[in-house]
């Protein structure tokens, strides 16, 4: 492990335990680890804190504590919601989704779909918007389900899910929302969304990884995605995972308490950051409209460069950001998100994201301010790219990219 200090700009991937959700996990570690579900005092002891955790997290998004199912994560919610949905109507095979979904949304989507049941993909147009008439237009006798995230992961650009979903009862149709992002950020009431699903991950908010929910409306048909025992109310067979649950609880108290002075906080050195790279480096853009989206996120393209070599020089550093979603790092295809919105691949390939968390300092911005318009000029003036750049007309490209790849060798090695 290094001892460098850690610029962490990448809340949108995970973010650090709490220490109070440490401390609350840690008795069902040692004294309280009988299981839930046992007839005898001690079980019902544990399943108490169960309830209690439950109470927490409902309270976070404004739901009934019955109205929450405990998941594994928030891929676990998403892939439960449009399997719910599906088989409890088992009449309708058709599901509205967008092309800008996380894809613990699109890829099973994407399996239902290569098994003859029919999927729409819903574009955005360059601010990463949604077209209400379009999502309107969409919806059919057989749409067992419409699915639409609340925050993007990728550029925070929010989508108007009580629209959506006052289109979708209107319509009888099943509205679920992917609210991972959202929570601890934004405020996040199920009964102002009106949605009947929702989905959220503890670890987007300093919780553990390896646990999220399902809030399901009552009265909402439902058909369990894990089956056996009768756990969660026969919603979610597995034996609880009682220490995380118990953490994602005290997380969303947290969370709650602390909103409207963490958002504030980080919105204005999000803010803070992102005017300040768009005046310092020329050729950048910000992907999505500016409102309404999250507060701590910044999604910038800066042309000419590939963001994978910016990272490995902020990695240097000890600075972490992405170029993403972390589920696609490793792939080189750009992001579908910002492809989505209309961006060239180019662009898309020279796109980073910046989230910012309530780890993030003053300082961290400064020192990211210090070197990344340094950064992204080194990193010009070596691209190939920059051939096609009206200032740069006199660039010769073979040499460049032989120069670049040297580079890259090196930075690797090095
Ligand atoms: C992180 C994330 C997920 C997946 O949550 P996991 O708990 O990591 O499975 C789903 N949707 C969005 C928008 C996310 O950001």
């Amino acid at each position: 492990m290094s001892e460098r200090k850690i610029r962490y700009f990448d809340n949108n991937a995970t973010t650090p335990v709490a220490p109070e959700v440490v401390e609350a996990m840690l008795p069902f570690y040692t004294e309280l680890w009988g299981n839930p579900s046992s007839a005898y005092g001690f079980g019902h002891q544990v399943a108490g804190h169960i309830e209690a955790a439950r109470a927490k997290v409902a309270a976070l998004i404004g739901a009934e504590p019955r109205e929450v199912v405990f998941t594994s994560c928030g891929t676990e919610s998403n892939n439960t919601a449009i399997h719910s949905a599906l088989m409890a109507q088992p009449d309708k095979r058709h599901v509205v989704s967008t092309m800008v979904e996380h894809s613990a949304n699109l890829k099973y989507c994407e399996f239902l779909r290569q098994r003859g049941f029919e999927v729409t993909y819903l574009p955005v147009d360059g601010g990463g918007a949604l077209d209400l008439g379009r999502l309107e237009a969409a919806l059919r006798p057989d749409t067992a389900l419409v699915s639409v995230m609340l925050a993007n992961n990728e550029t925070g650009v929010l989508f108007p899910v009580a629209e959506v979903a006052a289109i979708c009862r209107r319509k009888g149709v099943l509205c679920h929302t992917d609210a991972v992002q959202a929570a601890g950020k934004i405020p996040v009431d199920v009964r102002q969304l009106g949605v009947d699903l929702l989905s959220l991950s503890a670890h987007k908010l300093h919780a553990p990884k390896g646990i999220g929910l399902l809030y399901v409306k009552r009265r909402t048909r439902f058909q369990p995605y894990l089956m056996g025992g009768h756990q969660e109310k026969g919603r979610r067979g597995g034996t609880e995972n009682v220490a995380y649950m118990v953490g994602f609880g005290r997380a969303a108290e947290l969370a709650l308490e602390r909103l409207a002075e963490s958002s504030r906080r980080i919105g204005a050195l999000r803010d803070r950051l992102e005017e300040t790279l768009l005046a310092a480096v020329p050729d950048t853009v910000r992907n999505g409209a500016k409102e309404p989206r999250l507060p701590n996120t910044s999604s910038l393209a800066f042309d000419f460069v590939e963001a994978e070599a910016v990272l490995m020089l902020l990695d240097q550093l000890g600075i972490c950001a992405s170029s993403g979603s972390a589920c696609t790092t490793g792939s080189l295809d750009p992001s579908h998100v910002l492809q989505a919105m209309g961006l060239s691949p180019m662009r898309a390939r020279g796109s980073l994201r910046f989230s910012l968390g309530s780890t993030t300092t003053e300082e961290d911005v400064d020192y990211l301010l210090a070197h990344l318009p340094g950064i992204i000029r080194r990193l010009r003036a070596i691209s190939p790219l920059c051939a096609a750049h009206p200032d740069n007309d006199r660039y010769d490209v073979a040499a460049a990219r032989a120069r670049q790849a040297k580079e890259l060798t090196s930075l690797a090695n090095g």
